[in-house]
């Protein structure tokens, strides 16, 4: 081929089979945007036009990366200029692109050694087949509902031609990733292959590994073969019946209906967009249905904010860069925390020593893992020697002397400032000279754990939260003496084990409990002014918060999720900031020393020992108070703290504050972000009702100097 391509690199092999190397240049991931499209386009009619060409892999150079979709960064771009309307060009042009990859007499094969998102999918599901290897990179989805769109490049036409209605629905609506064997199983791929990708990522060395040599084979025997008919089982012939087509669209609307609760609208419109296509080819149903439907969600707010949120985690994620981390890591403390963190690990293959003060509380630990990695097992997400691998690289011990070979540790132990100073003691005094320490305190500072620390700059926090493998937030904590080289080896481990890191200065209850607490405070006084339990987490509820978690969650609930022993240390610590983080005794009362807690909830009702004791101590009766009362009580009490966070420094720009609380908080992604929806809500208006509180109610209420500002 005489024609030199920026984003592509081609060989056509003796067989007659072209070889197609997706690289986009000056960047880690294949994008597609009218540049790349436009390349792509010359290589399928040059393919299309030669008569040496047989056939086509399509594959990538990129390590671990197939194609990570549509460029966001352009569409940003075109939004923030009104020229939204410009993207419709592009997608016509790729739907045009896509059809004669389908419809070619030349078969076109997508060799998947990676991450096949969104359009980089649907390029692939244009493909006659699908090779995918088995490496833990290979993930097949198309997320695009997480960004308030749909698919854009035939996705909700072409996904249920290959894998049928019903499993389509649920790939298309969750947005969720489809591993490797279970892409094979579902029918997505036609070949799953054990695949080593090579290091040096030119076209010649990988067209030797075997994901590209079965691709190339399979491309062959379809060049001798006549178009094969895919077939499904006898479900999907009971599908051609649109009565019964329409019940399995009903229920996936429904189960849609049930985790969006109405304040997502992209997945439905993408059931929309499958629906209606139903009848018509995939080209013309991408045009006529999808395209029209895809640019009024894209046109919307919604997926503007969406969007922003991953431009803020990749601006997160590059805040500072990366270094290597040691192999061998020590997790101190194997409760609720620590055995997830150990576990976590593990996945991410990290030998880890996990302390603990005692045996049974390690078999313990040591059980949840296993259930966890079993679940993974079953699933099939990971192979019997990866549980296995996984299993022996977790180390229990009750001596602190095994953890003197690791280069990072850990803490994870009891909320109490005594046991994390003499684990750090403790520590010090068997560590690797330049070993780090992590707390993953919820109400200490770092200061406050390091105080008689012999090395203190080795001394970070890295706050992890609850569940692990769900949150993905974790903030990286900076104190006044630790030292760069500490704080980056948190930031790269975090990372590494594929979390969201927000570097936050030391400070009680960093940025996310901060500011969550006074969300939680709020509640604990409306419940002690006799406002039912069920109507406070009810009204936080309805406003969304923990919605995007699948489960969405109140204040009083989430202090039972927590604990009530760790929401009662960190609003304590947090009364060093001032009195607005008071709450009533009857908290304390409800966790009495060595006895069982009591929690707001049991089983799915009002606990009603904890009713008696708030009424023991305070009201009889409910005061009246409307449900937006309650809900301003408990989110404008939040606006007010994270302006006080920016004010000490905490972080330093809002959109910190609007991920973190995403993120770590279930701060709903529908609303913004914390930041930006008390800009749209009006900062005056906030700031007056906190005013128009705090003389009513309590001083707690009271606002800080820059939120009072905007209201003198
Ligand atoms: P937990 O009570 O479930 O577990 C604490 C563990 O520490 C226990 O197994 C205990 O035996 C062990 N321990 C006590 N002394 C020890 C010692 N000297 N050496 C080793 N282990 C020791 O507590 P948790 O909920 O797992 O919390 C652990 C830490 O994580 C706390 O600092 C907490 O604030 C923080 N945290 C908790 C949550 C949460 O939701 N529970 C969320 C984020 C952070």
């Amino acid at each position: 081929m005489n024609h030199e391509f920026k984003h592509f690199k081609t060989l056509l092999l003796e067989n007659g089979i072209l070889l197609i190397g997706f690289d986009y240049e000056g960047s880690s991931v294949n994008i597609n945007n009218d540049e790349s499209l436009e390349e792509l386009e010359k290589l399928v009619q040059f393919a299309l036009e030669n008569k040496d060409v047989k056939g086509a892999v399509l594959l990538s150079l990129k390590q671990g990366n197939f194609c990570a979709g549509a460029d966001l960064k352009k569409i940003s771009l075109l939004r923030q200029n009104n020229q939204l309307d410009l993207a419709e060009g592009i997608i016509s042009g790729m739907h045009v692109l896509l059809q004669k990859i389908e419809q070619s007499p030349k078969p076109f094969v997508a060799a998947i050694g990676g991450a096949a998102l969104g359009g980089g999918l649907e390029l692939a599901l244009a493909c006659r087949s699908r090779i995918v290897s088995d490496n833990p990179k290979t993930a097949l989805a198309l997320p695009e509902v997480k960004l308030g769109i749909i698919p854009g490049f035939g996705g909700t036409q072409r996904l249920r031609r290959i894998i049928g209605i019903p499993a389509a629905l649920e790939m298309i609506t969750s947005g969720k990733s489809v591993y490797a064997r279970p892409a094979f199983k579902l029918g997505l791929a036609d070949k799953c292959v054990t695949s080593v990708p090579s290091e040096i990522r030119t076209l010649e060395e990988i067209s030797k590994e075997r994901l590209s040599i079965v691709a190339i084979n399979h491309a062959l025997d379809l060049c001798r073969k006549k178009r094969m008919e895919r077939k499904f089982g006898t479900s999907h012939t009971l599908l051609k019946f649109p009565g019964i087509r329409n019940v399995v669209f009903f229920g996936a609307r429904l189960k849609v209906r049930q985790k969006t609760k109405g304040r997502y609208p992209a997945p439905e419109r993408a059931l929309d967009a499958v629906k209606q296509g139903m009848k018509m080819s995939a080209y013309r149903a991408s045009q006529n249905v999808e395209k029209p439907i895809f640019m009024k969600c894209l046109r919307s707010q919604l997926s503007g904010d969406l969007m922003n949120f991953f431009f803020w985690q990749e601006r997160a994620e590059k805040i500072m860069p990366i270094v290597p981390t040691p192999e061998k890591i020590g997790v101190i403390g194997a409760g609720k925390m620590g055995w997830q963190i150990a576990a976590l690990l593990a996945q991410k293959g990290k030998q880890v020593v996990l302390k603990d003060v005692n045996q049974n509380i390690l078999a313990r630990a040591i059980g949840k893992i296993s259930d966890a990695e079993r679940t993974l097992l079953l699933k099939k997400i990971i192979k019997p020697h990866e549980y296995q691998e996984r299993m022996l690289a977790v180390y229990p011990t009750i001596h602190m002397d095994r953890l003197s070979g690791v280069g990072f540790a850990m803490e994870a132990a009891l909320e109490r400032l005594e046991v994390k100073r003499k684990i750090l003691e403790e520590f010090e005094e068997i560590a690797s000279p330049d070993a780090t320490f992590a707390t993953n305190t919820s109400s200490y500072t770092v200061a406050e754990i390091a105080k008689n620390a012999k090395h203190p700059e080795r001394c970070v926090g890295l706050h992890f939260f609850n569940p692990v493998s769900k949150m993905r937030l974790v903030e990286v904590v900076r104190a006044s003496f630790s030292s760069e080289a500490s704080v980056r080896a948190a930031f790269s481990l975090a990372r590494e084990l594929g979390r969201i890191p927000i570097i936050v200065k030391d400070g009680p209850g960093f940025l996310v409990n901060r500011i969550l607490s006074r969300y939680v405070v709020e509640a604990v006084w409306l419940a002690a002014q006799g406002v039912k339990i069920s109507r406070i987490d009810g009204a936080a509820k309805v406003f969304g918060m923990a919605i995007d978690s699948g489960r969405a969650m109140g204040p009083l609930e989430l202090i039972d999720f927590v604990g009530i022993q760790v929401a009662v240390e960190v609003v304590k610590s947090l009364q060093s900031l001032g009195s607005r983080f008071e709450v009533p005794h009857y908290l304390v009362r409800m966790a009495p020393e060595e006895k069982h807690p009591l929690t707001f909830w049991k089983a799915g009702t009002e606990n009603p020992e904890t009713v008696k004791l708030i009424r023991e101590h305070y009201v009889q009766g409910e005061i009246k108070i409307s449900d937006d009362m309650i809900e301003k009580r408990l989110i404008f009490p939040m606006v007010d703290e994270a302006f006080r966070c920016l004010e000490d420094g905490i972080v330093n720009e809002p959109w910190q504050i609007d991920l973190a609380m995403l993120h770590g908080a279930g701060f709903p992604a529908f609303r913004g972000g914390l930041m930006t929806w008390a800009e749209r809500e009006g900062m005056y208006r906030i700031a007056k009702e906190l005013k128009f509180l705090e003389d009513a109610h309590s001083k707690r209420f009271a606002s800080c100097d820059s939120l009072l500002r905007l209201f003198l």
